[in-house]
């Protein structure tokens, strides 16, 4: 090893620059991490093939000069984020540079590039790798040498795989030679991408683009302020950073996160977890200066007489419950006073692609800056620069924040692609993914050429077949009937279940699930692809990658590999002893529920199966059931919670056309085959904790807090009701006492279900590690452990989770290699990972309740075609300029305004007329009453008592459609009449329908198992579209959320 001396400089919090020394150490054994190389045998015994990073098949490798000094190059990185672009080498020098000069949101994007597993790229320590280090020359300018040192590397890459390597760089001079060549982004992108026109286009913009980083590094680098600008709107320059961090040690300041109250734009909060007054309240946007929801903010505290009350009405413009998590901050009906702040520093930017439109005056304008609108209602108009603004116009469009100077009213942006025109279903699916950030490209892309070459080979000439070997080393379960029971044409089966009695009043029952875990290795091709994209795009996993009998195919005289749970049960079904282990079985039947269900009711025979085999397994399913039933019974007897979900079914007839929304129906085969799945969950995790105390891949609900069942309660309260969410128990038991109370009036109880389940806090990943065991208790399901085993082939966490089972069941390390350190043992890897996957689903779950929005209102607008859509509806939340009406039948919550905007109310005719056609004219001189939670009071001289509206109240509705330009359509009701509660009052017509209905749904939510729902509505979805559509994306990320909904009762 050598010694060598690095020198550099770093700005300091005061802005003087000081020079620092470091030394470092030179070595001779750095890997190139490419699978191209094959000569270098240092190379090859670090790296595994497995491992390997750039890809072997790539035409080129890239090397990006992006350093803080080269002003040009971080403007271009956005096009190194596209990803398309992989096999990135990114030198550590570029790297270090970025960190020394503060660019640390720079530095974070391409950390995130070469990060991410799909895009093949890798940091390299050019600096310490004997071959690629440059020392500076006498005189040398460190441009000179910057290009020596990247020069130097592409050569030494070039020797070591033979491939075209391609420095990016707008400032080196030297011309290509020795498979080296040099091209600024504008040549790279017309000679190696001459056909991708939004890349091309992108760069045009970015070229134009005034990027914040540019602009502090000309602050940095010159000394002129030349693009300082006079402020404008009321904003200030931000504070200097020493000035921001004494302010924030001497409490003056405050830093959090600022979020924008979606129902009222002029609000915006920060969390203040110190101090007793709660969050800090920043009215208007001149005293929110510039920042952007999400992004983390400096306030300064404005003097204590300074207080304001959050407003509580509901949102015109829809999104109104922004984001889940956010309802615990501003509590609902606070009339608390906050304090009130300004911002006066961003500590970190949090801008991301947005969904926007450009505003429609500004078409007809022309000329090259245009303002466009955000979908989402909190984001500010950004001002963009476009020459042929009518060719955009109408479309929906990714725009991205560049900079947002003092001197402009709004932010700088850049239009970065169209997603196509306005209220189409595929244009505003794609807008959905993209608000959530998810890359619609990498959903329907197949898995790689790589991972597939990790597969063995399975055709239907030549079959796969495990060996004679491998079944040696596995449990024989062939002479067992093992069957599973799934929706019809269920194509990625991965679970089985079988009931095998031993004679002696024992009872074997068996969950089989696909072993995943034998065909894809932990740091494989598919492994990094599937941890990077899986939990959203589930379903992908098994589309573009079939594992051969790992996932449990329709093929009869095959066996499948299996990971089984046994439980051998005495006469009372107690567990007497589990098993697990690997095991090889053959397919008795792929029964559908509805078999299932028929052979459990007493059919002897049933469609689609054969007489043989339906007597066969009529045995078996009525003892599953007759287990199942007594252990479900003993969860519900802990606490576990039944809980609702409203899911629905979209009937999609064509590609505009929702011809109906119907909720789900279920039967009880569904809840039987979910309990099976929640035992097998829950012994897995306790046998997974006993070997890995410190870092188990558990899932862990907590108990719900108590500012989000405040409101429940109260509600509940108004119809004389108790809930005690003291512990599970005594909340499952509030919630049956109501539903024997009010049986007849079910979608009250459907309705107060759905707000319990709502005030839930979110189950999510941990690792055991980083909790103690009194925080393992799953809250809704009541059990001490839970984790997810059972859908390997649709989510990841599950992998990671039959990995660790098979190390306790093997006494085995299952990792790859020493080299490369196993995720399962690393309690902060495994925790990095949890986080990771909550933040996906969580992201997946917002997305799917946009789409469900999406298409109710798509089939408003239809169904207004044919004459008005009058429902019944019952009033489910009261706020200061309105109500929320819940309509079961469409399952679907909108809001009645009886204020408009300015406040002046109106309370349409239609409410004492009883015709719908009312609805448009006013009451004149009326007066509104209301306790903002509880009641809303109309009074007027002409009527004889004040109408008054109460929560819970039932009544009859219009659904009308809010036509919009820049936001999707919004669904809202106007009020036609009212409806007595008394069962008796009700029309039975009504009555009888809603009824039909919310039984329906009562049964379903329970425990439903999620693959019904997902397979009918993709059915539904595949009359239209081919599997790789946006609509098979949307699905995918469906079917998590039901798994979720179902399991879990979250
Ligand atoms: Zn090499």
């Amino acid at each position: 090893m050598q010694r060598t001396g690095h020198e550099f400089y770093r700005k300091t919090r005061n802005n003087s620059i000081v020079k620092l020394v470091r030394e470092r150490y030179i070595r001779d054994d750095i890997p190139c991490q490419s699978e191209a190389c094959k000569s270098t045998p240092s190379c090859q015994e670090a790296t595994p093939t497995s491992s390997a990073l750039l890809t072997g098949d790539a035409t080129h490798y890239v090397v990006p000069d992006i350093s803080a000094s080269t002003l040009v190059a971080i403007r271009y990185l956005e096009i190194l984020e596209q990803e398309e672009l992989r096999n990135i080498i990114v030198p550590q020098t570029v790297m270090l540079s970025l960190q020394q000069h503060d660019k640390s949101r720079t530095y974070k994007r391409l950390r995130q590039v070469v990060g991410d597993p799909r895009r093949n790229s890798i940091v390299f320590y050019n600096e310490i790798c004997s071959d690629t280090h440059v020392s500076r020359l006498p005189g040398e300018s460190s441009l000179h040498r910057e290009e020596r040192a990247l020069r130097k590397l592409a050569e030494w890459y070039h020797q070591h795989t033979g491939k075209r390597i391609i420095i990016l760089s707008e400032l080196f001079t030297s011309s290509s030679s020795q498979g080296v060549e040099i091209y600024s982004v504008e040549q790279y992108l017309k000679k190696m991408w001459p056909e991708h026109t939004t890349l091309q286009n992108l760069r045009e913009v970015l070229k134009e683009a005034e990027i914040e980083e540019d602009l502090d590094t000309i602050r940095l680098f010159s000394s002129i302020d030349s693009k300082k600008g006079r402020p404008v709107a009321g904003y200030t320059e931000y504070r200097s950073s020493a000035d921001l961090e004494a302010g924030i040690k001497s409490n003056r300041y405050i830093s959090g996160i600022i979020r924008i109250n979606a129902s009222n734009r002029d609000q915006a909060f920060v969390a203040n977890n110190n101090s007793p007054l709660g969050d800090v309240m920043i009215v208007g946007n001149e005293d929110r200066n510039r920042a952007v929801q999400g992004d983390t903010v400096v306030v300064e505290l404005l003097s204590e007489v300074n207080q304001a009350t959050p407003s509580f009405g509901i949102s015109y413009d829809g999104n109104d419950d922004e984001e889940l998590g956010y309802q615990a901050s501003v509590e609902p009906n606070s009339t608390k006073r906050r304090p009130m702040g300004r911002v006066v520093g961003i500590i970190q930017r949090n801008w991301r692609s947005y969904v926007a439109t450009i505003q429609e005056d500004g078409v007809e304008q022309g000329g090259s800056m245009h303002l466009a609108i955000p979908l989402h209602p909190v984001i500010p108009k950004i001002r963009i620069r476009h020459q042929d603004v009518k060719s955009i116009a109408n479309q929906r469009i990714v725009v991205r924040i560049d900079s947002w100077p003092v001197s402009s009213q709004y932010p700088n942006g850049h239009f970065v692609r169209s997603l196509g025109p306005i209220h189409q279903l595929d244009t505003e699916i794609s807008a959905i993914l993209v608000e959530h950030g998810i890359p619609e490209s990498q959903a329907s892309r197949g898995f790689g050429e790589a991972c597939m070459r990790e597969m063995p080979t399975d055709t239907p000439e030549t079959p796969w077949r495990p060996t004679e070997e491998e079944l040696s080393t596995r449990r024989d379960l062939r002479n067992i009937d093992i069957f599973s029971i799934d929706p019809p044409n269920c194509q990625d089966i991965d679970d089985a279940l079988s009931v095998h009695e031993l004679g002696d009043g024992r009872i074997e029952l068996g969950v089989h699930i696909a072993d995943v875990s034998y065909f894809v290795k932990e740091n494989s091709h598919t492994d990094l692809e599937a941890r990077a994209r899986v939990d959203r795009f589930a379903g992908k996993l098994t589309k573009g990658l079939q594992l051969p009998h790992g996932g449990l195919l329709t093929r009869k005289d095959l066996y499948y590999l299996i990971v089984s749970v046994i439980w051998t049960l005495d006469n009372n079904y107690k567990v007497v002893d589990t098993w697990f282990g690997r095991s090889v079985i053959r397919s008795a039947c792929e029964m559908e529920y509805e078999q299932a269900q028929e052979l459990f009711n007493g059919a002897d025979t049933v469609k689609g199966l054969d007489k043989k085999t339906a007597q066969k397994l009529k045995k078996s399913v009525v003892k599953l059931v007759d287990i199942l039933r007594v252990v479900r019974e003993r969860r519900l007897g802990k606490g576990a919670l039944e809980l609702e979900s409203s899911e629905v079914k979209f009937q999609i007839a064509s590609e505009h056309n929702i011809t109906d929304i119907i909720p789900k129906k279920e039967l009880e085969v569904h809840e039987i085959v979910a309990e099976a799945m929640i035992m097998a969950n829950a012994s897995v995790a306790e046998r997974v904790h006993q070997r890995f105390k410190d870092s188990a891949l558990l899932r862990h609900h907590p108990a719900p807090t108590k500012e989000r069942f405040k409101l429940l309660e109260q509600a509940a309260a108004t119809r004389g009701y108790q809930i005690d969410y003291t512990s599970n128990k005594t909340l499952a038991h509030s919630l049956e006492h109501i539903a024997d109370q009010s049986s007849d009036d079910p979608a009250l109880v459907s309705l107060l279900k759905t707000m319990a389940t709502m005030a839930m806090n979110e189950a999510g990943y941990i690792s055991s590690g980083n909790t103690t065991f009194d925080h393992y208790y799953h809250y809704g399901l009541a059990l001490p452990y839970y984790t997810h085993f059972t859908s390997p082939i649709r989510r990841y966490a599950d992998v990671i989770v039959h990995r660790q089972l098979m190390e306790c069941v093997l006494e085995t390390s299952v990792s790859p290699s020493p080299a490369t350190p196993s995720l399962l043992h690393s309690n902060s890897k495994l925790l990095n990972l949890c986080l990771n996957l909550n933040l996906k689903t969580r992201e997946s779950k917002l997305a799917q309740r946009d789409s469900a929005e999406l298409f109710q209102s798509l089939y408003v607008l239809q169904q207004l075609k044919n004459g008005p859509i009058i429902m019944s509806g019952i009033i489910s939340e009261i706020r200061s300029n309105g109500f929320f009406v819940y309509v079961p039948r469409l399952v679907l919550k909108g809001p009645v305004y009886l204020k408009d905007k300015s406040g002046e109310l109106m309370v349409p005719l239609s409410i004492v007329s009883g015709n719908s056609s009312d609805d448009n004219a006013y009451m004149t001189n009326c007066s509104y009453d209301s306790d903002n939670q509880t009641y809303v009071a109309i009074n007027a001289a002409d009527l004889p008592r004040p109408i008054k509206f109460q929560l819970f109240d039932h009544v009859q509705v219009s659904l009308k459609l809010h036509m919009s330009h820049a936001h999707r359509h919004q669904v809202y009701m106007t009020l036609v009449g009212f409806e007595h509660r008394q069962a008796a009052n009700v029309k039975l017509s009504t009555k009888t329908l809603t009824e039909e209905i919310i039984s329906g749904e009562h049964k379903e939510v329970q425990a439903t198992k999620e693959k019904s729902k997902s397979a009918k509505a993709s059915k539904a979805f595949r009359q239209t579209a081919q599997n790789d559509s946006v609509y098979a994306i949307l699905e995918s990320f469906r079917q998590m959320n039901l798994i979720e909904d179902s399991e879990e009762s979250q």
